[in-house]
């Protein structure tokens, strides 16, 4: 029997058609590449959509059809998310940081028939164009010479929609069809791809919104710093309609660029990985310039060091320090301060931000260990952490291994963690990254996380090398901050205030820089693979 309400597929669409009706004034600020600004508003993205929509469908893309964007962070591109979904196509959009042989690999096996690109990145697709076997139309969002295509390489983007008039109406059906797909970065292996749904994205940016999550309102001018081409730029583009955020894009992440385009859009609210926080905080730091009137951060993507943290607080804006992937669209948890959280000191309140936060309703969470017993929400007990809900991933594109999930949707994160009684989650580790040292774990983020709070340390790796004794011992390699001259003594001593005394790192290496992942996050592979030889002292 089923009740009494209607039928209301949530369908991504509706959310544009929203801001369309109810917030269709609402600004969406572009600086692209060359420099220049462009305004247009919800009303104008809907419109553009539609043409788009009509365009795709002139070229012989049909529902079901993968159409992939190479791109920064803009409104076109974000017109090319809504007019791909709106037709029925499937939106893949593609990390451009990526190695070309993931760039291949990701673009075959997605399917691609269409690829949107940034002119930036025509010398990239000019390279990669042989590779790619199913791409058919290659469009730029942004020629050279503002119309037509400048490379050879097809159409430009305004002149595919421009012959193009408004009247569409978006492909309908079932709520749980896929509508975007998108890879994780695959630092070992193949890239594997996220298909994500109508439904799931659109509760998940539902719950997104909420005060608890990004604290987003009618209010709120959101710069996502976070690419639109990780994680969806962590489901900003959706969230944004239900309350009709004014977006502020840049392709440009210059930390002055960005500085000057908060303060003159008025941005409140900001999301981004610590790499790029740490960038700007320099630039803050150097220039005395600030970030009124910025009032809530969400960091996310790697664990946000203390130090970053107290930047935020001690310049009264509050910091959301967000765990998830790819895999949970992303968002997994979020921290937002309960009441009781006003009751601590100062230091007391950064240690909780510096925790992962607490789960959103929809995402459920428990760590278990190696045999798969689940383990005590006790604040103690680390151990594999494992999530479900309606916006979690079950299965991997075109994956002929079977489900990523149990059958009742626990699925394995990758990540070690600890719950707390008060449902804060605290990641300590990947569990391919913990340094195993006699038997015990050392996390090594907190080391990281606790270098990085040392006078002169500009960024840290922690990585396991191999010991006689005791199988692994870390080492940690650190970036100095410009012109600075602390010693590994000096590091030593302040690691030794924040971590167990056997957890010392054995040496402290200096390194002109650390290598990143195509998200921003320390590679650890290459790091391993470049230290598993490293004899240290403590082993002679
Ligand atoms: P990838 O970079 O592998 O493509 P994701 O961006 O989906 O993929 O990364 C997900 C992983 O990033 C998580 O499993 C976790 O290890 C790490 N991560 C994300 N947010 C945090 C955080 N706040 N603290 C620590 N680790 C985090």
């Amino acid at each position: 029997m089923l009740g009494g309400m209607q039928h209301w597929p949530l369908r991504i669409m509706r959310l544009l058609d929203h801001a369309e009706r109810e917030h269709g004034r609402r600004e969406i600020v572009s600086r692209y590449a060359a420099g220049n600004t462009e305004r247009t508003n919800w009303r104008g993205i809907a419109r553009d959509a539609r043409r788009l929509a009509r365009a795709l469908e002139r070229l012989g893309i049909r529902k079901g059809d993968r159409v992939g964007t190479l791109a920064m962070n803009h409104g076109r591109h974000l017109v090319a998310w809504y007019g791909t979904i709106g037709m029925g196509g499937i939106l893949h959009t593609i990390n451009p940081r990526l190695f070309e042989d993931q760039l291949a690999y990701i673009a075959n096996h997605a399917e691609d028939r269409v690829l949107f690109y940034d002119q930036a990145f025509a010398p990239l697709v000019e390279r990669m164009k042989s590779k790619w076997t199913t791409i058919e139309h290659y469009i730029c969002f942004d020629p050279a010479d503002g119309s037509g295509p400048s490379t050879g390489l097809g159409t430009g983007f305004e002149e595919l929609i421009g012959v193009e008039s408004d009247d569409y109406r978006w492909v309908e059906g079932d709520e749980r069809e896929p509508a975007m797909l998108c890879y994780t970065s695959g630092t070992t292996g193949n890239p594997k791809g996220v298909l994500y749904e109508h439904r799931s994205t659109v509760l998940h940016a539902m719950m997104e919104i909420s005060t608890d999550c990004l604290d987003l309102s009618a209010r709120s001018v959101a710069l996502p710093i976070v690419p639109m081409f990780h994680a969806a730029a962590w489901g900003l583009p959706f969230a944004a309609p239900i309350v009709g955020i004014k977006l502020v894009f840049s392709a440009d992440y210059t930390p002055s660029v960005m500085c000057d385009l908060m303060r003159s859009e008025g941005v409140t609210h900001s999301a981004g990985v610590p790499t790029v926080w740490l960038a700007l905080m320099q630039y803050v730091d150097g220039t005395g310039s600030d970030l009124a009137p910025l009032k809530v951060v969400t960091i996310g993507g790697s664990a946000a060091p203390r130090a970053m943290i107290q930047f935020f607080v001690d310049r009264g804006i509050r910091v959301g320090h967000a765990w998830g992937m790819t895999e949970m669209s992303p968002i997994g948890t979020v921290g937002a301060p309960p009441a009781d959280w006003d009751l601590f000191s100062r230091e007391q309140q950064i240690d909780y931000i510096a925790r992962q936060g607490r789960v959103p309703f929809g995402v459920e969470l428990r760590i278990v260990d190696d045999v798969g017993a689940v383990l005590p929400r006790d604040g103690i007990t680390s151990g594999r952490l494992q999530a479900r809900g309606p916006w979690i991933i079950e299965r991997y594109f075109k994956d002929e291994s079977g489900p990523a999930a149990e059958p009742d949707g626990w699925f394995d994160t990758g990540d070690v963690a600890v719950l707390h009684p008060d449902g804060t989650m605290q990641i300590t580790d990947r569990a391919k990254d913990v340094i195993k040292s006699g038997g015990e774990w050392i996390s090594s983020i907190e080391l990281e996380n606790a270098a990085v709070g040392c006078p002169g340390v500009a960024e840290a790796a922690a990585v396991g090398v191999h010991h006689p004794k005791w199988d692994e011992r870390p080492l940690l390699l650190v970036v100095r901050k410009p012109g600075a001259e602390v010693t590994p003594q000096a590091i030593l001593t302040h690691l030794s205030q924040h971590v167990a005394r056997w957890w010392l790192p054995d040496e402290v290496l200096f390194v002109d820089s650390l290598p990143h992942t195509a998200t921003g996050k320390l590679l650890k592979t290459a790091l391993r693979e470049e230290y598993k030889n490293y004899k240290l002292a403590s082993a002679a």
